[in-house]
């Protein structure tokens, strides 16, 4: 990070959102605490590593912000007028981030302990600080909510994904063998799919993945948990259910698919699709791979008995 001289720009310096509503006159007063630094590009701002002392202002440039590893993507990045270490400048610990320049950035940079003198000349400096803090924190609960989305949900069809499949049937078949009480899969198999998106396209395939995924959730109980296994593959937890039980509630599901000969799609009308159906009930103990595999063996015999039925 170089020192340079900085000529003073009164215009750029109203653009910096820490300066928002700040008199010009003050401002003249406040830039004395303030140094002027070049960033080259990949140059390390913060880092986790590195207390930080330091509040930086952009008027030049791009920073690039990483959790946890540079190796990761960026989460966002600070533009122009943004700052960039306010958390760790206030509280004096260890940044959560990295910031890194994205290409040569030019910065104004304070030290801390010009914070005091700054907010007794200027408190609108620390309602824009504030307010700073309140975005980041916003930007922060952004990023848990995507991620923990991330972890869980199939984007095309909203389902749980197969990861979070795990997690579930841990919770479940544990809740069930306590209460001695039966749980069931049912695993389902789109028919022909591949035959389906020949004929229709990748995306209207897309669009049938999503009308099973609506079509057969919106009937299940809340305790029950629907996933999307793979491609076009899903699997069905239904919790307090025997086979008995289970077999009634896949059959069902089968059928109402089977009544739905064409939907609407945003590329117009498109066949419906059947499904195969392998069932199977929880043995103690059993792993969910021991689980889904029985399941699994009775959609292969349901698929070599015709398609569009349920076997198990
Ligand atoms: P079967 O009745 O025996 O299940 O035949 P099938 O054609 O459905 O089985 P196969 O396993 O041969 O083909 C599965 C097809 O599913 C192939 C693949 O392109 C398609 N597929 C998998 N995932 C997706 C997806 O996300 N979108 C779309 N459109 N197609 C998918
Ligand atoms: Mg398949
Ligand atoms: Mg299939």
């Amino acid at each position: 990070m170089k020192h340079v001289h900085w000529q003073k720009d009164l215009h750029l310096l109203s653009r910096l959102r820490l300066f928002r509503n700040v008199a010009a006159s003050n401002l003249e007063q406040l830039l004395k605490e303030f140094r002027a630094c070049d960033l080259d590009t990949g140059e390390i701002v913060l880092s986790p590593f590195n207390r930080n002392q330091y509040l930086y202002l952009v008027l030049a440039g791009r920073l690039m912000v990483y959790l946890g590893s540079l190796e990761n993507s960026p989460v966002s990045t600070v533009e122009v007028g943004e700052c960039a270490g306010e958390i760790s400048f206030i509280d004096n610990d260890h940044p959560s981030a990295y910031v890194v320049a994205s290409e040569p950035t030019s910065v104004l940079r304070l030290h801390r302990q010009a914070l005091v003198g700054l907010f007794q000349q200027a408190p609108q400096v620390m309602q824009n600080l504030l307010e700073l803090l309140c975005d980041r924190v916003r930007q922060g609960n952004r990023i848990i909510l995507d991620t923990e989305q991330n972890a869980k949900i199939d984007t095309l069809t909203g389902l749980f994904n197969r990861r979070w499949l795990e997690h579930i049937y841990q919770r479940e078949s544990t809740r069930c063998a306590f209460n001695g009480q039966p749980l069931s899969m049912l695993m389902l198999d789109v028919d022909h799919f591949k035959g389906y998106n020949d004929r229709h396209g990748h995306l209207a395939g897309d669009y049938a993945l999503c009308l099973v995924a609506h079509t057969l959730r919106n009937q299940l109980r809340p305790k029950d948990s629907m996933a999307r296994y793979g491609g076009e593959e899903f699997v069905i937890l239904l919790p307090e259910m025997n086979c008995r039980e289970a077999r009634a509630i896949g059959e069902r599901l089968r059928s109402s698919l089977e009544q739905i000969p064409s939907f609407y799609s945003p590329l117009g009308v498109l066949p419906g699709v059947t499904v195969s159906i392998g069932l199977a009930e929880m043995c103690k103990p059993d792993s969910l791979q021991g689980l889904i595999a029985r399941a699994d063996s009775a959609l292969y015999q349901a698929k070599q008995d015709g398609r569009n039925r349920l076997n198990g």
